[in-house]
């Protein structure tokens, strides 16, 4: 668990365990503004919002949207350790596996089972850090629950995996196991 207290903090943290760890605004990288032009094509349009309100990591930088001026302190750190865990895969399963884990399946779209994994585990630490820094009663919002469940099923992320009953089964065990942490703890 986390001690950190500011983002900044969080910031330096995950610096220390992936050196050359920095945020650059998707707006100021050409690079992302194409990404963006390619999800737009690819998702026909249902992906249109990759620059203004989606976090990337690639590399060990994390692309970050416009919304990210003006997002408040605690999301900022919930949305660090979701990304911090995409940090951790591709250490474990080193770039090259990575890449085809995440990007290979987007072709075609949908049924892409590796990346749903990869994003289901960022998601659970999403789950855990909202249970941490807002509270367990924040972590069991339905409508972070339907925005969470949607991120697989629908277009965002190229209709990675649409089996709702399955992503909300996913999705209640990892709730139903922070609760139990809450409980004994
Ligand atoms: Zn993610």
């Amino acid at each position: 668990m986390t001690t950190c207290v500011s983002s900044a903090e969080l910031i330096q943290e995950i610096a220390r365990e992936f050196p050359g760890f920095r945020l650059i605004s998707k707006r100021e990288s050409p690079f992302s503004l194409l990404l963006d032009r390619v999800l737009k094509l690819v998702t026909f349009g249902a992906q249109r919002a990759y620059v203004t309100h989606y976090h990337t990591v690639i590399g060990k930088t994390l692309y970050t949207p416009d919304t990210w001026a003006s997002t408040g302190e605690v999301e900022r750190m919930i949305v660090l350790r979701h990304e911090r865990i995409h940090l951790r895969q591709r250490q474990r399963y080193g770039l090259p596996l990575m890449t085809f884990l995440y990007l290979v399946p987007f072709f075609p779209l949908g049924l892409a089972y590796g990346r749903a994994r990869l994003e289901w585990e960022a998601y659970r630490e999403t789950l855990r850090a909202t249970a941490e820094l807002l509270g367990v009663e924040r972590a069991r919002s339905p409508l972070l629950r339907e925005g969470i469940v949607r991120r697989f099923t629908g277009g965002d992320y190229g209709w990675m995996w649409p089996f709702r009953a399955q992503v909300e089964r996913w999705y209640d065990a990892a709730l139903a196991e922070l609760t139990r942490l809450e409980v004994s703890s």
